[in-house]
């Protein structure tokens, strides 16, 4: 043995599938993927998609004397294969063999078809012999690109390396004498490091005893799709690394695409799992493709050739998704079940192993069996195909027992899928199949039949072919699939933003995320899109997988100012918002967040959101100033599942506050004291009244700019101010409730409970106090501003007398401004000034949280 294969590397193994070597791009893409990697590597190649169709059609039409297009489709795929060579291997005499070899199986292509048309006769043999060139060819252009790259490879033959016991069509594999032959075939290559391309799908029929030693047997399909199949029989003869299989989907999914639009990633599953998927129609890959590896630690990923930096699917023997008993769908459609049926049955032994033998004699293979546990009847469901074979075996073999009516009826019933719920998980979960089945009864679905393996791995069931979305769907749904792995569809390059309330700042918020929204080619890669998926008001909801578009939200806007809400717009949902959050937290949204833009007490919604898995961003200032127990109470949950609230725009709108708070903190700075102007509306008050005018005169104007609540008591109360407070107090580590911050009401105690028109003429009243409170103010050269202190101990909100020279003193119209006492600023507090208010700085501020979220 030389010293090198001592030392061995295991190598991994790159299947492409036909997506993946559709065209010129998808083949350099490939050959790239291949090049970046280092080490041992072999490569498997499917034919380019379509082919293989493309070549079965033509031998059947040939068969049946249509001679129509079969000239056109070989001339046509010979043009495809020579395209791609040109370009991925530039110089004329490198490609010069691989172009010849593509004329030459073309040529044979030809004249196969002609004596097709003429002998009328397709046997399973000449049908493989014509699509195995599909995948050849398409091995040979991969070695010559690689070649073309710089890699030193080599085309070896499925005949070679792969060895299977028949039968033509759908051959299976010897696993002992694959293993044999590619370890012969391949481990010399791997060790002077060459990388082999052999071509999937094929292998050698097995030997007759009388061939001659040396002579090239020819090649049987594995069944369609079987180059997933080669690919891990390579994995297992070698003792790969890993295997990964490139497909033209982000991973294996909880449901096939097609059919449930919110299909999601699975990050892993288990090889028992993947193989019970595969079997049971998950198109995504060939039923046997597992069985070479199970019980080997060699693992298999499922990825996205879209996007190599993604990982897809891992499938090994791990078990992990432990929350998700429930993994994924699959659906077989095309079955029929049979029963044998009658009284005469009971307790007499043999049936079923009569039926299944005489099944297995024909060559049915038979998907799901259940028995009644009354013993009088038998259902099995088998491909629609077979069923009239089955039922004329079964009818023979029970002759006798038809003719003495012990059994009644071998009876079929056509038009059925077969739909299996898969999971490693459900073995320690009890009442899965009762979920299962309540979710298609209300979903209006009739099982036709069901069986349960004894591993537990799956539930199967029968019903019509035509409720097999519906059923799908309503499980996938059942089982919150959709949120596995976090709930991205393809890595999670969306942001979902659920918004709650479309007063003025969700409105703006709304018109800013739908024109940015990148819907299409704008979303640049790397950056998230952002989009709106729901809103929420109190009258019902709207939902849009796709996103709000600019002119959605016009709409929205209109409805809104035509004084109507979201249970009136067209697709509108009465709901109420509690509800309306259960339904879309029920969907397939990547990444979402709720963003709460109202002003009313929602912490209820708020925990149900982060229970539903959703991050929070919120404008609202009243699920963070509630009572100690209910806010430490959010944070339990959030942490608990991992969830982020942000709430930048809590305080001091756009301005970066929190942000800053944060900075410091980071950086290993201890903040001991925040001291600020957080109001808007009174910071304006307060300068015109500097200015000399008259309070009752400043706040008319305040309210005439709209700077005020409708009741501009709600702001002169301080209330708001204190909950900012709380809110920056809480930061500092202040525990206190919500009564415990020190609040000056700027409205007198006999003012507070007037009816507003009264309160409004009898301003003038105040105008006295204030002209007093500005000249104490002004004869000690100071100013009158409403302040915010805030330690971890105190918080109190109210009308000071602030120092001429001091950065309050010099604060304009609405503008914000908070100072930060810590350690390192302790002389000289850090200052953060700027616009307070406005909606789109506030609107400015939300978006920049629900961005940091995809950070
Ligand atoms: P390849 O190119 O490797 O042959 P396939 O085309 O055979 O790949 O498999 C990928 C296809 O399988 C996808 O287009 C997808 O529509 C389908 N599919 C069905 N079920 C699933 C599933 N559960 N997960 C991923 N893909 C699925
Ligand atoms: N080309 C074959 C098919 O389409 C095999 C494969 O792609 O895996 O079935
Ligand atoms: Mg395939």
């Amino acid at each position: 043995m030389p010293a090198a294969s001592q030392k061995r590397q295991p190598p991994e193994i790159h299947k492409f599938g036909g997506a993946s070597l559709a065209d010129v791009a998808a083949f350099r893409h490939a050959i790239d993927i291949v090049c970046k990697r280092t080490g041992p590597r072999v490569v498997v190649c499917s034919a380019p998609s379509g082919v293989t169709d493309v070549l079965l059609g033509m031998a059947k039409r040939a068969r049946s004397g249509q001679e129509n297009g079969l000239q056109s489709d070989s001339v046509a795929l010979r043009r495809r294969y020579q395209t791609i060579l040109q370009a991925i291997v530039p110089t004329k005499t490198a490609r010069r063999a691989t172009s010849e070899a593509i004329d030459r199986s073309f040529d044979e292509l030809d004249a196969l078809v002609g004596s097709l048309l003429v002998l009328k006769e397709l046997t399973p043999r000449t049908s493989d012999f014509i699509a195995a060139r599909g995948e050849r060819l398409s091995a040979l252009l991969f070695a010559a690109g690689l070649e073309a790259a710089g890699e030193k490879s080599r085309y070896v033959d499925a005949v070679d390396v792969v060895i299977t016991d028949g039968p033509y069509g759908g051959a299976s594999p010897n696993l002992m004498l694959t293993d044999m032959s590619a370890r012969k075939q391949l481990r010399p290559l791997l060790d002077r490091g060459i990388l082999p391309v052999v071509p999937g799908f094929l292998g050698a029929v097995p030997a007759a005893d009388d061939d001659d030693p040396g002579v090239v047997r020819p090649a049987a399909t594995l069944g369609r799709g079987g180059t997933d199949l080669t690919a891990t029989l390579m994995g297992r003869a070698l003792g790969a690394r890993e295997v990964m299989l490139w497909k033209d989907v982000p991973g294996m999914l909880t449901a096939d695409p097609r059919v449930v639009p919110n299909a999601r990633v699975i990050p892993q599953l288990h090889v028992r799992e993947a193989a019970e998927l595969a079997y049971f129609g998950a198109k995504v890959l060939h039923p046997r493709a597992l069985i070479p590896v199970s019980g080997r630690n060699i693992p298999v990923f499922v990825r996205p050739f879209a996007d190599p930096s993604a990982v897809g699917t891992e499938i090994s023997g791990r078990q992990t998704l432990d929350r998700y008993p429930v993994k994924a769908l699959s659906a077989m459609p095309g079955q029929a079940l049979l029963t044998v049926a009658g009284s005469g049955m009971l307790g007499v032994p043999g049936i079923a192993a009569r039926t299944f033998a005489a099944l297995f004699d024909e060559g049915i293979s038979v998907s799901l069996i259940s028995q009644s546990s009354s013993e009088q009847s038998i259902c099995f469901s088998v491909p629609e195909g077979a069923a009239k074979r089955a039922q004329k075996r079964l009818a023979e073999e029970f002759r006798e027992e038809l003719v003495r009516e012990d059994i009644d009826s071998v009876d079929i019933k056509t038009g059925l899928a077969t739909l299996a719920v898969v999971g490693i998980g459900m073995a320690g979960h009890p009442g899965i199949a009762a979920r299962v089945f309540r979710a298609l009864a209300d979903a209006g679905v009739n099982i036709v039949a069901i069986a349960q393996g004894s591993s537990e791995l799956n539930i199967s069931f029968v019903v019509a072919a035509s409720a097999t979305a519906a059923a799908q769907r309503a499980i996938h749904d059942a089982f919150q699939l959709a949120k596995i792995g976090g709930g991205a569809a393809t890595g999670g390059d969306h942001v979902d933003v659920v918004l709650l309330g479309f007063g003025q700042i969700g409105r703006t918020l709304a018109e800013m995320i739908a024109k940015g929204n990148g819907k299409g080619p704008g979303a640049r890669k790397g950056t998230k899109a952002v989009r709106i998926v729901g809103v929420i008001d109190r009258t019902g909801f709207l939902f849009d997988p796709d996103g709000l578009s600019a002119r959605d939200v016009n709409g929205l806007i209109s409805l809104k100012e035509g004084g109507r809400g979201f249970a009136d717009a067209p697709s509108g949902r009465v709901a109420r918002p509690a509800d309306a959050i259960a339904t879309l937290a029920k969907h397939a949204l990547s990444q979402p967040v709720l963003v709460d833009v109202t002003a009313a007490d929602t912490t209820e919604l708020i925990k149900q959101a982060l229970a539903a898995g959703m991050d929070v961003v919120l404008a609202n200032k009243r699920p963070l100033s509630g009572s100690r127990d209910s806010h430490a109470e959010l944070n339990a949950l959030a942490a608990k599942s991992g969830q982020r609230i942000l709430f930048e725009a809590t305080v001091g709108a756009g301005l970066p506050i929190l942000d800053t708070y944060k900075k410091l903190a980071e950086s290993g700075d201890k903040v001991l004291r925040i001291e600020g102007c957080v109001s808007g509306t009174l910071g304006f008050l307060m300068t015109e009244i500097g200015k000399g005018r008259p309070f009752s005169e400043a706040l008319r104007r305040a309210m005439e700019k709209g700077f005020t609540e409708p009741d501009p008591r709600d702001d002169l109360s301080g209330a708001d101010v204190g909950r900012k407070a709380l809110i920056l107090g809480r930061l500092l580590g202040f525990e206190g409730d919500p009564d415990e911050v020190q609040v000056e009401s700027l409205v007198p105690e006999a003012y507070r409970k007037l009816p507003l028109t009264e309160f409004l003429s009898r301003l003038e009243e105040l105008d006295k106090d204030w002209a007093a409170r500005l000249s104490a103010a002004k004869s000690k050269g100071g100013a009158l501003r409403y302040v915010a202190t805030v330690t971890k101990n105190r918080i109190a909100v109210g009308l000071r007398t602030v120092d001429g020279a001091s950065p309050f003193a010099g604060l304009k119209g609405t503008d914000n401004q908070i100072a930060f006492t810590t350690n390192r600023y302790k002389e000289n507090p850090l200052v953060v000034t700027g616009p307070g208010a406005g909606l789109a700085v506030t609107a400015a501020g939300v978006l920049n949280d629900i961005l940091g979220l995809t950070s």
